[in-house]
Order: C-alpha cells, then sequence, then structure tokens
C-alpha cells in the first residue's frame, strides 16, 4: 500500500497496532516545549510530559543539537566497542550520584531486569544461592518484562502469563512493620519507588525509607530504588532519594534520561558491579551513541540549580491552582507527590471519574495523565513557562466544570 493511502487515525491503530493500548482519538503530529498540535492544527498544552519523560518539553534545542550532531557522527556500534557518549555520560551520572558504575539499557524495564538479575545474582556470589528472595510492595510499577511485573505489586498486570519468577514478596508501601515481618537473610533485596508512579502518585515517608536501609543493612540485603519516574530531577532534586537522606545499593533510571529517547541506566557500587564480569549480562543497544548523546545534553540542563530550583517553584503553581478548584467544587481527598510528579486524588464521591476528566481535558485543549481510576497526575516539562501553566489549568478547570455538570 502506497504511503499516501494510509489513514493517520484511530481507526488505523485499531486495526494494524496489538491491542495493548488505548489512545486517544486525537493525533499529535509536532510539538515545541510545552505545546503539542494534532493533525486538525489543534493546539494542546502538556501536562502529561510522554508519562514524566519529556521533562524538558518537546524539541528542546539542546537536545535537538545533541541529536543531529551525533546523528551525522556515529549511531552505533554495540557492545563489542565502546564510544564517546557513553562513556561521558556515565562519568557524569557518577559524579552526580552515589554510583560508581553504570550499565546502559533502553527501557525502565530493561534498566530494572538488570538490577533485580544483579541483586540476585550478588548475593549468590557473596553470600549464597538460597538468599533470592526479593521484598517488593503492593501497587508497586517496575515495567512489563516477566520479571520486573512480578515484582510488580499489581498481579493483574502478571497473570496470564504462565509461571511466575519465584521467591517475591509483596507488602504493603510505607509499612515498615510489614516489610520487618518478612524480612530474614535470605532475602537479597527491597525493591522500591521513592514515589509509586503508576501506584498513584505516593510518596514513601522518610521513616519508611530509612527503615528500608536499616532493615537492609541488618539482613546484608541491597536496597534497589526503581526511580525511571521519580528521577532526572522529576522531585526537584536530581534523583529522589536525595530527598531521604538514604543511599541506595542499585537505582535504575529512564524515563526522562533521554528527554523522549529510549535509554536507561542501572547505577551501582563497586563492590555489587564486581561481581560480573563479561557475558554475564548485556544488551545490543546499551550505551547506543545517539542515546547516550542525547541523554548527556538532557542531563547537562536538568541538573542545573536553575532547573531543579524551578521544579519547586512551579510546583507552587500547580497546587495552588488544583487547591482553588477544590476550594471550588470539593474535588480532591489529597493533592501529593514531589516536585512535578503531582498527584490529585479525587474525593469518594468523585470516585471513577479521572479518566472522565482526561478526556474532557483533551477536549479543551489539555494532556493529562491518570494513576489508576481515582487519581489525575500530572508530568509536566520541568521547564515549563508559568504561563502554559495558568492556561493549562484554566483548561483544566473547564474540563472539571464539564464533568461535574454533565
Ligand atoms: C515507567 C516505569 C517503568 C517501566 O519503564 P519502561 O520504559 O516502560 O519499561 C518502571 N518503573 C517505574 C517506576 C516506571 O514508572
Amino acid at each position: 500500500m502506497a504511503a499516501e493511502k494510509i489513514a493517520v487515525t484511530r481507526e488505523t491503530f485499531d486495526n494494524v497496532i496489538l491491542p495493548v493500548y488505548a489512545p486517544a482519538q486525537f493525533v499529535p503530529v509536532k510539538g515545541k516545549g510545552s505545546r503539542v498540535w494534532d493533525q486538525q492544527g489543534k493546539e494542546y498544552i502538556d501536562f502529561s510530559g510522554g508519562i514524566a519523560v519529556t521533562a524538558l518539553g518537546h524539541c528542546h534545542p539542546a537536545l535537538v543539537e545533541a541529536l543531529k550532531t551525533q546523528g551525522e557522527t556515529l549511531w552505533h556500534l554495540s557492545n563489542v566497542f565502546t564510544n564517546e557518549p557513553a562513556l561521558r555520560l556515565a562519568s557524569k551520572l557518577i559524579d552526580a550520584t552515589f554510583a560508581d558504575r553504570v550499565f546502559f539499557a533502553n527501557s525502565g524495564a530493561e534498566a530494572n531486569e538488570a538490577a533485580f538479575k544483579l541483586a540476585r545474582f550478588y548475593a549468590c556470589q557473596r553470600h549464597s544461592p538460597f538468599k533470592t528472595k526479593i521484598i517488593a510492595f503492593h501497587n508497586a510499577f517496575h515495567g512489563r518484562t516477566l520479571f520486573t511485573v512480578s515484582v510488580g505489586g499489581q498481579p493483574k498486570y502478571s497473570d496470564g502469563f504462565g509461571p511466575k519468577p519465584a521467591d517475591i514478596v509483596h507488602v504493603p508501601f510505607n509499612d515498615l512493620e510489614a516489610v520487618k515481618a518478612v524480612i530474614d537473610d535470605h532475602t537479597c533485596a527491597i525493591v522500591v519507588e521513592p514515589i509509586q508512579g503508576e501506584g498513584g502518585v505516593m510518596p514513601a515517608t522518610p521513616e519508611f525509607m530509612q527503615g528500608l536501609r536499616a532493615l537492609c543493612d541488618k539482613h546484608q540485603a541491597l536496597l534497589v530504588l526503581d526511580e525511571v519516574q521519580s528521577g532526572m530531577g522529576r522531585s526537584g532534586k536530581l534523583f529522589a532519594y536525595e530527598h531521604y537522606g538514604v543511599t541506595p545499593d542499585i537505582l535504575t533510571s529512564a524515563k526522562a534520561l533521554g528527554g523522549g529517547f529510549p535509554v536507561s541506566a542501572m547505577l551501582t557500587t563497586n563492590e555489587i558491579a564486581s561481581t560480573m564480569s563479561p557475558g554475564v549480562h548485556g544488551t545490543t543497544y546499551g550505551g547506543n551513541p545517539l542515546a547516550c548523546a542525547v541523554a548527556e545534553a538532557a542531563l547537562d540542563v536538568i541538573n542545573t540549580p536553575e532547573v531543579l530550583e524551578g521544579v519547586q517553584a512551579r510546583r507552587q503553581q500547580f497546587v495552588s491552582a488544583l487547591q482553588t478548584l477544590d476550594a471550588k467544587f470539593d474535588l480532591f481527598s489529597d493533592i501529593r507527590g514531589k516536585g512535578l510528579l503531582i498527584g490529585a486524588a479525587l474525593k469518594p464521591q468523585h470516585a471513577g471519574k479521572a479518566r472522565d476528566i482526561l478526556n474532557a481535558a483533551a477536549a479543551e485543549g489539555l494532556m493529562v495523565l491518570v494513576a489508576g481510576t481515582d487519581v489525575i497526575r500530572f508530568a509536566p516539562s520541568l521547564v515549563i513557562e508559568p504561563a502554559d501553566i495558568e492556561e493549562g489549568m484554566a483548561r483544566f478547570a473547564r474540563a472539571v466544570e464539564r464533568v461535574l455538570t454533565a
């Protein structure tokens, strides 16, 4: 079929794509900063950020420049060779964090897969082949490979795919006593998101995170932080662990790491990394020069006081607009999260309406996210213009009004 004959519509999506998504009816074709346009030229303000990915908005000049320059220089080598962008990005991530070593992959799930395999491998090498238990949390989300979806805390996502990896225990989030009840010397790792993203934008309490660190130390288990959503400036610090005064053993980053270019990283220490050797783990695209060049440019922009401090001011603008809306409509039971990962939980009388509000927002020219059926989630660009926040929140207010008066 000639390309010009293909109708680029939601209907075609339904005919050609594996039916695992239900995208919006409109098809975005262009983005600049925090504005997006569809095929009809209708303009949207983007509070969704590609699910916490486009942390510098759409087509940020520094990222476009990095992509163009690298695109004309060297695209791919494989792991048979190393390359300059990968070494530069790894060095900068190490300088900016607790880590000594970096493994690059392509998605959050793959970074987590590497993290969980490393935690088990380390325990097996240093302690015992029976030290395999992984403790994880209800409502956690770690990706869609069979291992990561099994460590995730929503069984509906892993049911139906055959036998799951064994020795994974789930307990309630923010419940230290529940962790104490299941942790033992056969535990190799606790895996946790400092702010549960998909699970409803729920931050860990400081006591919980500090308690997990102490329990890991007591039982010689590794603390694995999944910062795929909470990292890269989203919380107002480069990584959310910096808010808690705890140092992880392994940390994963993806989503905003490439600002929209697929790339992920697993960070760890020399001691843990030293159990691995050539051939033990790997991936074809890991450390791809294009991906690393764009991620380096994103890191250079995000890891600056201007951008990180700007996150806090922008959060304030979002939260006060949401509070104004709440005062008018008695809408929210909680406005939570950290930095520019914001969850607005609907009151019981509005339960189940998050998706309706999302759809009404699209009609008003606004892209938002949900997290479950009762939480509206905002994950905008970290450098969104205050004027765009103001206009977007005006559109959001109209969308809410539309749903409540329907
Ligand atoms: C999105 C997400 C993942 C999975 O990332 P993919 O790139 O979709 O594989 C893992 N963990 C968290 C916390 C996430 O938000």
